[in-house]
């Protein structure tokens, strides 16, 4: 029995009041340019939920384009 530990293959989102189920792994770098907000922001990389991925890829994507116009 070991419910209580945190299993690798039970990922839990790293953002801030999200317990869902966590689907991708983001670079820490990456997760700076957006506005998420991590559990742990120690880390490397962070685990993403499904929504909150889509967020990210949102976000990240909208600055890149603003980027290119400057
Ligand atoms: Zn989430």
């Amino acid at each position: 029995m070991a419910l209580t530990k945190h299993d690798k293959a039970a990922k839990v989102c790293d953002v801030v009041n999200c317990g869902k189920e966590a689907e991708r792994s983001i670079n820490m770098k990456q997760i700076a340019q957006s506005s998420l907000k991590l559990k742990d922001q120690g880390v490397r990389s962070a685990h993403l939920c499904k929504e909150h991925y889509k967020a990210f890829k949102k976000e990240t994507k909208t600055s890149r384009e603003l980027d290119q116009y400057y």
